[in-house]
């Protein structure tokens, strides 16, 4: 499959609008002009691109209730928060591709009828902010941004603004209330973002990766572009693979890849030739699947059939040498630590879980601490007000499917792990 989202990128100044030029770059910005911005929407809704941030949920859907709303002005958001663990896809897009990110959202918001955009980074991504800043800064000199873009009767005002550290805040709506100036916390929905959002205008919300799609299916059209990888949810995907592998990294291949292949033929197989133990597919929201499991597709349809989800597609791979009581103990930290406290369930349950997890894993679990965990688990699902809470419990629950027995087996033994 030729590379759309990681195209040039090999080449030390990608960055550089005159090599995005060069590569063909930006020519997709005019193509569109010529076309009425519903015809865009057609375009995108018959592509089949469904939103690369985790939820998936179908990008011309979402642009179609958006431009239902008659409310103006609408905005445009890049969502580019990229804070899931063991999430690094979009970074590429944002470091070394930018003008294909900038090139997407032109596009996006002609077809949106939207005159100002946000790119909404990650505080962790000081080196994506410089190289962002540049390229916005060449794309107004060369009048893809601005005024009269390409003169043309069409203005889109594109800026960064930086996040804080909270990964709440990749949640669309704690994000909108941070551009705001808020306290980043997730809003009740409904009303959705998409009539209610940023200065409770209408406001599109997009993944990174999902913005860079946008080029290419105007380039090619939707039709050409849905017969890419599954048809259920097609297109070129970034997998970004972490863990116990000997070649960690972003893949860019075909929606439906089978996690076999992004290991063994593309990440390099098991590091040190130990054996594969267990796979965190999607970020560390995303319930563990075992190495039996490897045979499963990678896309929004097939994950969910196999018990877990495509997620943020961060591939985190686990060798035999692992501990699993000390993986979930160590991921319940990280969502105590990051619970905004709004909701109750969540805030309460993820730290509960956490000093369970902890103890079990110091060697001082109790007879009975692994039906806990799943009462408090069961008592968080759905119950809720954003994924966190979801996304905690769920990875306990899977853990506690696949691995009961390890559980089970540090309480009986009342002693701590050696595993890695
Ligand atoms: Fe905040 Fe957690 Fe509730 Fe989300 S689920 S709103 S992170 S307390």
């Amino acid at each position: 499959m030729e590379r759309v989202l990681l195209k040039n990128i090999e080449n030390p100044n990608s960055a550089e609008i005159d090599e995005y030029l060069k590569a063909g770059g930006y020519r997709n910005v005019s193509k569109a002009f010529d076309m009425r911005p519903e015809d865009i929407i057609e375009e995108v809704k018959k592509s089949g691109l469904r939103g690369r941030g985790g939820a998936g949920f179908p990008t011309g859907m979402k642009w179609g209730f958006a431009i239902a709303d008659p409310k103006f002005p609408k905005y445009l958001i890049c969502n580019a928060d990229e804070g899931e663990p063991g999430t690094f896809k979009d970074r590429p897009i944002l470091e070394r591709n930018p003008h294909l990110l900038i090139e997407g959202m032109i596009i996006s918001a002609y077809a949106l009828k939207a005159e100002y955009g946000y790119i909404y980074l990650r505080a962790e991504y000081p080196k994506a902010k410089e190289i962002l800043d540049r390229a916005i800064r060449q794309a107004y000199e060369r009048n893809y941004l601005g005024e009269n873009i390409l003169g043309r009767d069409v203005r889109f005002h594109l800026t960064v603004h930086q996040g804080a550290g909270a990964y709440i805040c990749g949640e669309e709506t704690a994000l909108i209330d941070s551009l705001e100036g808020k306290r980043g916390q997730p809003r009740n929905k409904p009303p959705f973002p998409v009539n209610v959002g940023a200065w409770r205008m209408p406001t599109i919300v997009n993944n990174v990766e999902t913005l860079a799609n946008i080029p290419y299916i105007v380039e090619i059209g939707g039709e050409a572009y849905s017969k890419i990888g599954n048809p259920e949810c097609p297109g070129p995907k970034l997998y970004c693979v972490s863990g116990h592998v000997n070649r960690p990294g972003v893949y860019e291949l075909p929606m439906g890849t089978t996690l076999r292949e992004i290991i063994y033929t593309h990440a390099g197989g098991i590091r040190n030739d130990k054996e594969l133990k267990a796979v965190i597919p999607g970020g560390v929201s995303t319930p563990v699947l075992p190495a039996s499991m490897i045979d499963c597709r990678m896309d929004f349809v097939s994950m969910p059939k196999a018990g877990s989800m495509l997620g943020s597609a961060a591939v985190i791979v686990m060798d035999e040498t692992v501990c699993m009581v000390k993986v979930m103990h160590r991921i319940m930290k990280f969502f105590e630590h990051e619970s905004c406290g709004k909701c109750t369930p969540c805030r309460e349950g993820t730290g509960w879980l956490r000093r369970i997890l902890e103890s079990i894993e110091k060697g001082n679990g109790r007879p009975g601490d692994i039906e806990l965990l799943r009462d408090i688990s069961e008592d968080m699902m759905g119950k809720t007000f954003c994924p966190l809470g979801d996304g905690a419990a769920g990875a306990l629950r899977g853990m506690l499917k696949h691995f009961e027995y390890e559980f089970e087996e540090h309480i009986a033994g009342r002693s701590r792990c050696k595993g890695g």
